[in-house]
């Protein structure tokens, strides 16, 4: 773990309305949130003010996805500076449902990861590889990409948590083992130390994603690169305050 703050993310996808986000709101308002872990949750986007303006601060808020540019006419789309303007300090890029059932693709993730950054936003940027590329021995490749075009559009590294979530894991109740993990996230992080520097290879965060539960953190968070977590369909529940306080 090397001085990386554990960092959970939730990520509630496009889920709930305001009465039952509003329980789980008050419900992360009065858990436990160890000092040494940061706590962000993904909320959609029309509820992004709803979110920031309930949530006690020891609980961070990000936006699901943002658009590459500033302003204009991008029906249907956010910028980071509206994202900013509610508040909320960070964003999630890249996620395997934006790349695979809308079809954003590296090249689009990148300049979004650019953008987002000189918005001011931290990036929860997202890769993992497909259930046909794991079995085809490819993963590391597909993984090794994926982060080079995320890579390509960053300067500042503390603003970035790199988030693994095989395809094949999200939502399927298939967790990585806490080997398959480990092992993908030490690849990573070789990576980083080959591609960009050694400083950021051991500052930055690796987090894993993909049906982690409130039974499975533990032992994923006891491996030595998993630097915590972004959860789906388990943080819409009182679980995910197991999952904040899996390094406890
Ligand atoms: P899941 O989703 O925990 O429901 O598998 C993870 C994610 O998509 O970030």
């Amino acid at each position: 773990m090397a001085g990386r703050k554990f960092f959970v993310g939730g990520n509630w996808k496009m889920n709930g309305d305001k009465k039952s986000l509003g329980e789980l709101i008050d419900t992360l308002n009065g858990a436990k949130v160890p000092a040494d872990t940061e706590v962000v949750c993904g909320a959609p986007a029309i509820y992004l003010d709803f979110a920031r303006s309930r949530l006690e601060a020891k609980v961070g808020v990000a936006a699901q996805n943002c658009y590459k540019v500033a302003k204009g006419a991008f029906t249907g789309e956010i910028s980071p500076a509206m994202i900013k303007d509610c508040g909320v300090e960070w964003v999630i890029l890249g996620h395997s449902e934006r790349r695979h059932v809308f079809g954003e693709n590296d090249e689009l993730i990148g300049q979004k990861v650019a953008h987002a950054l000189e918005g001011g936003l931290g990036v929860i940027a997202c890769i993992g590889e497909k259930l046909d590329e794991r079995e085809a021995g490819i993963t590391e490749k597909v993984v090794f990409e994926q982060t080079k075009a995320i890579a390509d559009n960053v300067k500042d590294w503390s603003k970035v948590v790199l988030a693994y979530e095989p395809v094949w894991a999200i939502g399927t109740g298939k967790t990585a083992t806490p080997q398959q993990a480990q092992e993908v996230h030490d690849k990573l992080r070789q990576w980083v130390k080959a591609n960009v520097s050694e400083a950021v290879a051991s500052s930055v965060r690796i987090i894993y994603g993909g049906s982690v539960t409130g039974g499975t953190c533990k032992e994923l968070a006891s491996q030595k690169d998993v630097d915590g977590f972004l959860v789906g369909g388990a943080s819409l529940k009182p679980e995910f305050v197991d999952i904040i306080n899996a390094k406890a």
